[in-house]
């Protein structure tokens, strides 16, 4: 299979904007090994900011764009030494990939770029791929990493994409606020109720929420690739998800 996972920044730092160690060596440990078992793999990373703005020992998230900008520049660097430091380990070549608007919507930068990508694949690298943030301003930015992913996923031909977050799936009510909310384990169909309970919720430190990762639903359910929202705080979940156990919310075309 094909696959894109996408990790959210709150599922790669902790709240101090540090990176979380151990979640992440047990990512790119179960990665590796489902790449080792023969499946594509490309991962979405989100966390440039996030890890710049723990590097720089900034007080808090930057409003301004070039703060934001130059936090991506410094945590971009780190999220890739840790990347290619630890898929080294497990002897996994990655390769960095920063896209902007301009390169899914200009028809030539858009075959520009897939052609990279699957030229990757085909010579078994490891792509990873995160919004050019240094560069990326109001009109060309794509926003956020949930849509990139279903974007990539779509062009690729992917045949499942994984968006990892601090969540376990789409709920009936927000979680946080209604402990009896329902877990909703599959969707066939994005209708106006399914939107409604994607609220405006999202976390302090990432970007999307559910209303990005019900955009990403309707990019993949449009091109016929699953898509799954599942707890990355457990990385053997992407385990359970390849075995078809009931994990998280998949949204997949009626058969
Ligand atoms: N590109 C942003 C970053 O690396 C994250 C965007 C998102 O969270 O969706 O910080």
């Amino acid at each position: 299979m094909r696959i894109v996972v996408k990790i959210g920044t709150s599922t790669l730092a902790h709240p101090t904007d540090h990176l979380n160690i151990r979640r992440v060596e047990a990512l790119c440990k179960v990665m590796s090994d489902i790449k080792n078992a023969g499946h594509e793999l490309i991962l979405v990373s989100s966390g440039a900011i996030g890890m710049g703005v723990g590097k720089l020992g900034l007080r808090q998230r930057p409003a301004d764009i070039p703060t934001k900008q130059a936090a991506a520049a410094v945590g971009q660097c780190e999220l890739m030494y840790f990347y290619d430091k630890i898929f080294g380990e497990y002897h996994h070549t990655v390769a960095q990939l920063l896209i902007t608007g301009d390169d899914t919507k200009n028809e030539r930068r858009h075959a520009n770029f897939i052609n990279t990508l699957n030229r990757l694949l085909e010579l078994g690298a490891l792509p990873i791929l995160n919004e050019n943030d240094t560069v990326a301003t109001e009109e060309i930015v794509i926003g956020d990493n949930d849509t990139l992913a279903a974007i990539v996923a779509q062009s690729i031909g992917a045949d499942l994409l994984i968006l990892l977050s601090d969540i376990d799936g789409l709920y009936t009510a927000d979680p946080h606020t209604h402990p009896d909310a329902q877990l909703l384990h599959r969707i066939t169909r994005l209708d106006d109720s399914v939107r409604q309970l994607a609220g405006v919720s999202s976390s302090r430190q990432g970007t999307g929420g559910m209303v990005t990762k019900l955009r990403a639903a309707e990019i993949c359910l449009s091109c016929g690739c699953d898509m799954v929202i599942a707890n990355g705080n457990d990385p053997e979940n992407l385990y359970r998800i390849l075995d078809g156990q009931n994990i998280g919310t998949t949204f997949t075309r009626e058969e």
